[in-house]
């Protein structure tokens, strides 16, 4: 029997529907699952694709159907369980056979399995695939992290597999060991500070507006037509919509306000603060989400506490209200972003990449669950200006920076005033004033660290003395 392009473990969600992609765009592929009964059903309900599929029941039976050097993708569950496959794994594989984990795993692992394969003969891509099931089905993004060589021998297949933007792939390699698996990390982290900006756009108008689940929905329907035209605005249009078939009500009106995470937001805030690169949307949703999950605490401070009162909002002309957050939402997006890609830069020196900054924005464009218009205005920006410390810097980015800012402050500040919480939408007004601020304040904490520390600071002047004359004792300033 013709033997397979490529080989495929895990056939749970992502993996099944990966698998399918890849057998629809041509390639034969083999599949095995641990537990035998998925590949069964699996196979049965493949359709017309099951001429380019071979179902595999063992572990040499799978590597035997595959044609050397043989690329096999892992997607189970992110983990430990990637250990224990590979481990099973590489006593069938040959000298230039590849591993490839297409989960989400942590990039450190990734890091850590591709060098435990250094001296096998075999090779290790760490590869971020966004999308959810959706994109793994019929085109996803692709991050690839590994060598070089390696990702040549899979090229074909995956840039098959992938989404297109405008005719070009939404799929790369980035860079070696955990680049892919770092990329799709921090694509994560600004998922969710644009999803949480987008929930406390959605706030102010239930809370503050007073509108309903219907009117928020048209609001969204109509940006989407617009600069905020993306994945993430199209679906909160589309979930506003929705009626509950039980309760007849609102669909979003009967979900628990409590925000799960699996923690891809909270390892691009931990590696943000690892590098001293700020984060500020994203640590800002991450908190969010874990506040949200303190309900009980959170329904007792408001008895305790009450709430402030959102009568101030009422002498706010609506339709210039509603204009003002369009643009807010795209300022903050633009801060959340600009900082992602500002971690991704610091990362790429940290650990040798050469992160292409362009390309990343390039492939995030379609495919992925941060798909957007505004990243073909990113991919634009950067390609000018590959060099750019920061996005905001950028021609196009500084101008809209510039375009939306009273509309950011006039939000923030509604929403202050009428206690209403925006964490991320504030921390991008913050972020941007403080960076835009050529002299910032923090000549005061220097001056307390030497104070209490002997920290020592450096002059304006050049001046070569690092102490202040604050008192006997306490500073060498002599
Ligand atoms: P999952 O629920 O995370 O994992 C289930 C799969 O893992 C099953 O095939 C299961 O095999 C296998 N598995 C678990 N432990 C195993 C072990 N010790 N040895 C061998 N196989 C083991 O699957 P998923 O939702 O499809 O996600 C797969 C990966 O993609 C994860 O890393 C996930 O984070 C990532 N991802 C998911 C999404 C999404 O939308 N779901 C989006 C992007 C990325 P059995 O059938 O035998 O139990």
């Amino acid at each position: 029997m013709e033997q397979a392009e490529i080989g495929l473990i895990g056939l749970a969600v992502m993996g099944s529907n990966l698998a399918l992609n890849i057998a629809e765009k041509g390639n034969r592929i083999a599949v095995f699952n641990r537990s035998p009964d998925k590949t069964d059903t699996f196979y049965a309900e493949a359709g017309d694709l099951r001429d380019r599929i071979i179902p595999c029941k063992t572990m040499e039976e799978f590597v035997a159907s595959i044609r050397p050097p043989r690329p096999v993708i892992i997607m189970v569950q992110a983990g430990a369980p990637v250990d224990q496959v590979m481990e099973g794994l590489k006593k069938d594989l040959s000298a230039g056979d590849i591993i490839i984990d297409a989960g989400n795993a942590n990039f450190r692992d990734t890091i850590r399995r591709f060098d435990s394969l250094k001296d096998s003969g075999l090779t290790f891509i760490g590869m971020g695939v966004s999308g959810g099931e959706e994109g793994a089905r019929h085109g996803p993004s692709i991050m690839v992290g590994g060598t070089e060589e390696s990702y040549k021998r899979v090229e074909k297949v995956l840039t098959s597999i992938s989404a297109k933007f405008k005719g070009e792939d939404c799929c790369a390699w980035l860079g070696e060991n955990g680049a892919g698996h770092f990329v799709k990390t921090i694509h994560n982290g600004i998922e969710y500070a644009d999803m949480q900006m987008i929930a406390e756009i959605y706030g102010i108008l239930r809370d503050g507006l007073g509108l309903s689940a219907k009117e928020c929905s048209d609001i969204f329907g109509k940006w989407n037509k617009g600069r905020l035209e993306s994945y993430l605005i199209e679906i909160s249009e589309l979930v506003l919509s929705k009626n509950d078939p039980i309760s007849g009500k609102p669909m979003v009106d009967m979900i628990v306000d409590k925000a799960g995470q699996k923690g891809t937001g909270k390892w691009s805030a931990i590696e943000a603060q690892n590098m001293g690169v700020p984060a500020t949307g994203i640590e800002a949703a991450v908190a969010a989400r874990s506040l949200s999950s303190f309900k009980k605490q959170r329904e007792h401070a408001e008895t305790v506490l009450g709430l402030p009162s959102a009568e101030q909002i009422k002498s706010i002309d609506r339709n210039q209200l509603i204009s003002d957050l369009e643009l807010a939402l795209l300022a903050g997006k633009i801060g959340a972003y600009a900082q992602g890609f500002a971690v991704m830069t610091e990362a790429s020196k940290e650990f040798g990449w050469s992160l292409p900054m362009p390309t990343i924005a390039q492939i995030w464009r379609a495919g992925c669950i941060i798909r957007s218009q505004f990243l073909d205005d990113i991919t634009s920006a950067f390609r000018a200006m590959p060099d750019a410390d920061n996005l905001v810097i950028t021609p196009t980015f500084a101008a809209l920076v510039k375009e939306t800012d009273g509309a950011l402050r006039r939000v923030v500040s509604t929403a202050a005033l009428n206690g209403l919480a925006v964490p991320a939408l504030a921390s991008a007004l913050g972020y941007f004033d403080s960076y835009r601020r050529g002299r910032g304040t923090a000549n005061l904490i220097q001056a307390q660290r030497d104070f209490f520390g002997a920290h020592g600071f450096d002059r304006v002047d050049g001046v070569d003395k690092h102490h202040g004359p604050w008192g006997s004792g306490l500073a060498d300033f002599a």
